[in-house]
């Protein structure tokens, strides 16, 4: 045997484990995709997460078949003591596929992992979302990476999950980041589908982007909440917030921002 031939019999031998592989992790997804979802688990998730109860039965088979999913390939990290619990997974993972059920792809492409903390922490991130103590600390609730992980302050994040109608959600606040910054841009820009308009979806957002920061200014109230006068990426995030949590006053008070996050999302929550 020639040294050519052994080197492709190596590069052949490689391919094929390779493939073998991938196609072993595509049979892997899809039997987890169609499996229903652990009846012990999907007490956890009805007890903490109202909102699922709401969700259409059509929309809940894919749903439950995406938290098999982002159960079985993406990692929990716990930080500052936080020991993972199966049901901070549960409340985790069940929130954040409630965001791409009935996306085209279903997936956050470049999510790994998501790290827990307590509660609100401390990080070297320049982007966040968080408070200001009252001793003038900045403390965060919630840290979106660009191609990296999202983090999370549990106790928030539990609470956000069982008060499901205030507009505060900060687990989908941090997924709608993940899903803005897909693009490899973080600007409130997600990528759309073929039917989707990006210069409406553009010229729609601006618009109420500007009504936001100045009813912020005036004190006007407002359905969204004035930290998304913050800068674009903040006002995508939050207005996904207010489309699940508070859909009616949404369609109401904004229908072209609801129209647009209603086809962007591909369903309905005002008609829950
Ligand atoms: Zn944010």
């Amino acid at each position: 045997m020639t040294s050519v031939t052994l080197f492709l019999l190596i590069i052949f031998a490689a391919a094929t484990i390779i493939i073998e592989r991938l196609l072993q992790n595509r049979r892997r997804r899809a039997s987890l995709m169609l499996a229903p979802l652990d009846e012990r688990h999907r007490a956890i998730i009805a007890q903490r997460i109202p909102l699922y109860a709401k969700v259409p039965l059509y929309l809940r088979e894919r749903l439950d078949g995406l938290i098999n999913r982002f159960l079985d390939e993406i990692k929990f990290v716990g930080r500052d003591g936080f020991n993972v619990t199966e049901e901070a997974r549960l409340v985790i993972a069940a929130q954040a596929c409630l965001l791409i059920m009935n996306r085209p792809h279903r997936w956050f492409p470049t999510l790994k992992s998501v790290i827990l903390y307590p509660a609100a922490f401390q990080s070297k991130a320049k982007k966040f979302d968080g408070y200001v103590q009252r001793d003038g600390t900045p403390v965060h609730t919630g840290e979106s990476w660009m191609r990296g992980p999202v983090v999370l302050a549990w106790d928030h994040a539990a609470f956000g999950a069982l008060v499901d109608d205030d507009g505060h959600n900060v687990v989908i606040h941090e997924f709608a980041h993940q899903l803005d910054e897909a693009t490899g841009v973080s600007d409130g820009a997600p990528l759309l589908d073929k039917d989707q308009n990006a210069a409406r979806w553009g010229r729609v957002f601006q618009d109420a982007y500007e009504r936001l920061q100045k009813d912020t200014e005036l004190n006007r109230p407002s359905v969204f909440n004035t930290y998304g006068a913050s800068a674009p990426a903040e006002f995508f995030a939050v207005a996904v917030e207010t489309f699940f949590e508070k859909p009616q006053e949404m369609r109401t008070d904004e229908p072209h921002i609801y129209e647009e996050l209603s086809l962007y999302f591909g369903f309905d929550p005002a008609a829950w």
